[in-house]
């Protein structure tokens, strides 16, 4: 293959990518990151296509070649912009008009206008730096969840990278007439064919990653509850049902501490709906302070909460529960400047030898809940005289068994 049909390959293919990133951009959450990734394919096609009207001007002016360098190194920028805007953090679009600028300046030098062979030795390394500047980011900034749909265009950038050295390598090797490949001229058939696959497996890699960030997204939302920003029951049945099996297998211990706000009705007639909502943000906010990292809190209902504790003393988990209660108690609703006094009344439950589903151990702590409801409110109710017997509570009450 010539290098002509090999640079508008790669212009079809960069225009390619600039149209399924402006699609999906359409079609998907209007991820920006596509944006950036349109901008930089129309910056690979603009070069391309100028690259391929050069090659039939063999003296072509140095302000049309500076061109050229200067969008094809603002396609690369764009790339890095759009993986730093999918991490959250500013495309720095501005920096790239000034290293294009800056490209474009360095074409008056003398020598760079004098041979092709100084400008890739120039130009090179800094393709090679975005290229493995995105790489970078990409594998040090992404989440967990997420690294599995980033690691293809890690590998591409760092290939990419690779490619630029190859190819500076061999120029120098050959002083700059290396051996005839695809068609004899190395400098450009190479450079062309190798942007034509990146072109293409980019589109793949950038369309990959902003599918799963969506598909995690989707997934965050199904497992949260939109009052409180807290797990939902549909999380509970998640996480409860793989801590199960796992305390199972290992003999760890696992409880559930529930809680209910206490004549929360009450509250709902005399200040509505509204006061109601915050009256439950305000104790969620008030257990997560209460609970450490590790404990999962789920709002299971209305004002029904269930916290997941694993792998604890019953004493300690007896103590979360009363300090769960007394940091309510402690904290009434400021509404208007009025403070409005709230209580909860909790149950404890501990996983049981004989246990087949969470679920049982959730009911016994709900047995709980309603024996603290029936003995006062205000209160810890334990279920199981093991556990209520270990604890330290001065409100500790034992039910069932
Ligand atoms: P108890 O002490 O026995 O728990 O009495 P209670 O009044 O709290 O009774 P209950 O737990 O049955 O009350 C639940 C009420 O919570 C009924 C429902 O109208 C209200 N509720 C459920 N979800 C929401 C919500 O998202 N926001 C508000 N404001 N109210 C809710
Ligand atoms: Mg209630
Ligand atoms: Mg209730």
């Amino acid at each position: 293959m010539d290098a002509f049909t090999l640079i508008v390959a790669a212009a079809l293919a960069a225009l390619t990518m600039a149209a399924s990133m402006g699609l999906l951009y359409l079609a998907s959450a209007r991820q920006a990151c596509l944006v950036d990734w349109t901008a930089a394919a129309a910056l690979f096609a603009l070069s391309n296509c100028m690259g391929a009207i050069g090659l039939h001007q063999p003296a072509s002016p140095i302000l049309f070649i500076a061109c050229v360098n200067a969008l094809h190194i603002g396609g690369h920028f764009g790339m890095l912009a759009g993986v730093r805007r999918h991490l959250h953090l500013t495309p720095g679009w501005r920096w790239g008009a000034v290293l294009m600028a800056v490209v474009l300046a360095a074409h008056a030098l003398m020598f760079v206008r004098g041979a092709p062979l100084y400008r890739l030795v120039l130009f090179t390394p800094l393709v090679g730096a975005l290229n493995l500047g995105a790489a970078w980011l990409l594998w040090r900034q992404s989440e967990r969840d997420a690294r599995a749909s980033y690691l293809p265009l890690i590998v591409l950038q760092v290939l990419s990278a690779l490619q630029q050295v190859a190819r500076v390598t061999v120029m120098l090797a050959y002083d700059g007439q290396p051996p005839g490949f695809l068609g004899g001229d190395f400098f450009r058939t190479s450079g062309a064919l190798a942007m034509l696959v990146y072109l293409s497996l980019a589109t793949m890699c950038c369309a990959l990653m902003v599918s799963h960030q969506q598909t995690l997204a989707l997934r965050r939302a199904s497992l949260t509850d939109v009052l409180t920003g807290w797990l939902n029951r549909r999380a509970l049945h998640d996480v409860a049902t793989r801590d199960f099996r796992r305390c199972r297998r290992t003999g760890a211990a696992m409880y559930f501490i529930t809680f209910d706000i206490d004549h929360f009705k009450a509250i709902n007639d005399r200040y509505g709906h509204g006061v109601g909502d915050a009256a439950i943000c305000h104790v969620t906010a008030l257990s997560a302070r209460v609970l450490r990292g590790y404990d999962a809190l789920f709002r299971v209902g209305g004002e029904e909460f269930a916290v997941l504790v694993v792998g604890e003393h019953a004493g300690n988990v007896c103590a979360i529960a009363e300090r769960l209660r007394e940091a309510v108690v402690a904290a009434p609703l400021i509404v208007d400047g009025k403070a409005i006094p709230m209580t909860v009344s909790v149950g404890v439950a501990a996983l049981d030898a004989h246990d087949h589903k969470w679920e049982e151990i959730l009911r016994r702590a709900d047995e709980a809940l309603y024996h603290a409801k029936q003995n006062g409110r205000n209160r810890v109710s334990v279920h199981g005289r093991d556990i209520a017997g270990r604890g330290h509570l001065t409100r500790l009450q034992a039910v069932g068994t």
